[in-house]
């Protein structure tokens, strides 16, 4: 048996769940959330129940302490499982890590030193790792990085077209993220089309309040849709994605807004939330029902910069054996799925309406048989990808 314990630490929170790399069984999984306000609160989930409670967490070394207590109240029992080593999610890697890496002292500091890229999801991360090897001296812990997946990107696919001095002296190029779970969801799917991943061609739509696309051939991401930061590509929960990046200059001169208010508008006030007051699809839905215009246009907006990647990436791709939906919109929302890829006959891609209707909890297809492409819903499993990479490089 081979557990670990996976760690994903945000700015005001902790999700965890212990994980058998071998049989993907989670015998845990928790949330501290709150931390640093007043009243932190905590869930956890184990073979001995359910609990809830709230207490001041000041900190992530207090989030992981409490975590610790957890287990020793409700279990299971670390010490009985004996954990193989801690995987943590990181955001970003920058160019330097492009796979699941060893956590040293030189290699937290280098983390920490990529902040500038991702100055509200790197610090939150360190402060995690920092916590967690305090707590477990004597385990592993190893980073796994959101961009490293998409270190692959062919030059023409991260380069952007601006000054190549600006651009190498700052880092600015495309990375991509949500990379666990696209190559995660990438062999799920060469496995369920019977073919090792080397020998197809896949499109995956992470949909969840973050949203990417990812081109991957042959088991490698060629092509993504988020940039230097999540911000870009596709229309999510609360971020606008692609827009023209004038947009910017002219809500500086025209609106007087700032840098630091145009960061909050697009990452934070834009996207389904910015478009109708709602940002989860399922609010969306109702207000569609109840007759709201701008939810109306706000669900054909997120469709059809859907269907416009898709296409591209069709394009790019030049054969594509499967197109996937994964993660909470994705796994969820069944007119996302026939709305977004409508009109894509001629590619050989269709959804069949009765396949496709429900929420989908297991790996399904929903293409009509014998379709030129297979269209599927993988449920994503970061988490279980997190624990066979932390694994692999625990046992070197
Ligand atoms: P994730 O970030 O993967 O956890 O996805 C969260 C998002 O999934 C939510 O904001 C919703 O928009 C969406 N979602 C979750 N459940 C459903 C559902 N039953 N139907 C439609 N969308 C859902």
């Amino acid at each position: 048996m081979k557990h670990v314990l996976v760690l994903n630490s945000g700015s005001s929170s902790i999700k965890y769940q212990l994980v058998e790399a071998t049989t993907g069984e989670a015998s845990a999984v928790g949330l501290v959330e709150r931390i640093g306000e007043a009243e932190g609160s905590l869930r956890h989930e184990g073979p001995g129940g359910r609990t809830e409670r709230t207490q001041p967490i000041p900190d992530h070394t207090a989030g992981v302490q409490a975590v610790l207590d957890l287990f020793r109240e409700v279990g299971p029992s670390l010490d009985e499982l004996r954990p193989v080593a801690v995987g943590h999610r990181v955001v970003q890697g920058g160019d330097r890590f492009t796979a699941p890496t060893l956590v040293d002292d030189e290699v937290e500091a280098a983390i920490d030193a990529l902040s500038p890229l991702a100055p509200l999801h790197n610090p939150p991360n360190v402060a995690g790792i920092r916590a967690a090897r305090a707590a477990f001296p004597d385990l592993p812990h190893v980073a796994i990085f959101d961009t490293a997946f998409h270190s692959t990107l062919p030059p023409e696919a991260y380069t952007y077209a601006i000054d190549r001095e600006v651009a190498r002296e700052h880092g600015v190029r495309r990375y991509g993220f949500h990379g666990t779970s696209h190559a995660y969801v990438s062999r799920r799917a060469a496995a369920l089309l019977g073919k090792e991943p080397e020998d197809v061609n896949v499109i995956v739509a992470h949909l969840g309040n973050g949203a990417s696309i990812t081109a991957v051939a042959g088991g490698r991401s060629v092509e993504t849709s988020m940039g230097l930061t999540p911000l870009e590509g596709l229309v999510m929960g609360t971020r606008s994605g692609d827009i023209d990046p004038a947009v910017i200059f002219h809500l500086q001169r025209v609106a007087g807004m700032s840098t630091d208010d145009i960061d909050t508008l697009l990452n934070r006030r834009s996207g389904l939330l910015g478009l109708a007051g709602v940002n989860d699809l399922r609010d969306l839905h109702a207000a569609i029902e109840a007759g709201d215009d701008d939810a109306a246009l706000a669900l054909e907006v997120y469709c059809h910069r859907l269907r416009h990647y898709v296409g591209a990436y069709y394009a790019q791709l030049g054969r594509v054996d499967a197109v996937v939906f994964t993660a909470g919109v994705g796994e969820n929302d069944d007119v996302v799925r026939l709305e977004a890829l409508s009109g894509l006959e001629r590619l050989g891609i269709v959804v069949d309406p009765e396949r496709n209707a429900g929420r989908k909890k297991t790996e399904t297809v929903i293409s009509p048989d014998g379709a030129e492409v297979t269209v599927m819903v993988i449920p994503t499993n970061e988490e279980l990808e997190i624990a066979r990479q932390a694994v692999a490089v625990a046992e070197g």
